[in-house]
């Protein structure tokens, strides 16, 4: 990845740690020269995420679709863990961070590379079809909003395709429960089995 993506990466608004990010990146590359279809990333926020996953994208000559309905997580809202009163567009009093979605995507220059897509997670998989050589799954982190994100698009990987799981804790005391949940569910399903780790997020492969 280049100095003037990365540079790109570190300063948008998000909850991505470097390392992580590379390593969302190498998984990206490698399966999208490996495996053919596009990859999905769920939660885009302001895009920090896409850029490591659309720069892999962009050298695999293959898209990114980053799927979010741009008004925040539970956690994201006013009194909660993760809230930024600078994502509240002042005219609704709603998060809206298409915006700097938008802008960090064009500082990347991967407009080409990343496809926003904004709706509502479940809808967009409910009518999604195509194959994927890579998920991201990083969107609403409660027990509803997870288990939805996993029930609903770890299916469309395609075999030998990858799932990366966000926000994956061992130790409670380290963060939420869902996305660790669904990650061993992931496993003992045998549909996928784990080929790294990097703080915490989680790479797998689909088996089959
Ligand atoms: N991947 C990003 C961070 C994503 S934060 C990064 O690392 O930079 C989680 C995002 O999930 C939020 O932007 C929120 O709007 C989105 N989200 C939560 N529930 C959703 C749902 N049901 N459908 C679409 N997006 C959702
Ligand atoms: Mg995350």
């Amino acid at each position: 990845m280049s100095d003037q993506l990365l540079s790109v990466a570190k300063g948008a608004k998000g909850f991505m740690p470097e390392d992580e990010g590379q390593a969302l990146y190498e998984a990206a590359f490698e399966a999208a020269v490996g495996v053919p279809g596009p990859l999905v990333e769920i939660g885009s926020y302001c895009g920090k995420s896409a850029v490591y996953v659309g720069a892999a994208a962009r050298e695999a000559g293959r898209v990114l679709f980053s799927v979010d309905h741009h008004r925040g997580s539970e956690e994201n809202q006013a009194g909660w863990e993760h809230y930024d009163p600078s994502i509240v567009d002042p005219d609704t009093g709603l998060i809206d961070t298409l915006p700097f979605f938008r802008k960090t995507i064009s500082a990347a220059g991967l407009h080409d590379f990343v496809v926003p897509v904004v709706g509502d997670s479940i809808t967009v998989a409910a009518n999604w079809s195509t194959p994927l050589c890579f998920l991201f799954i990083d969107g609403g982190h409660g027990e509803e909003p997870a288990w939805n994100d996993y029930r609903s698009w770890s299916r469309k990987v395609a075999p030998g395709g990858t799932l990366a799981i966000h926000d994956v804790f061992e130790n409670p005391a380290d963060g939420g429960r869902p996305p660790y949940e669904i990650y061993r569910e992931a496993i003992s399903s045998r549909e996928f089995e784990e080929t790294s780790e990097r703080g915490s997020l989680r790479i797998l492969r689909r088996l089959g």
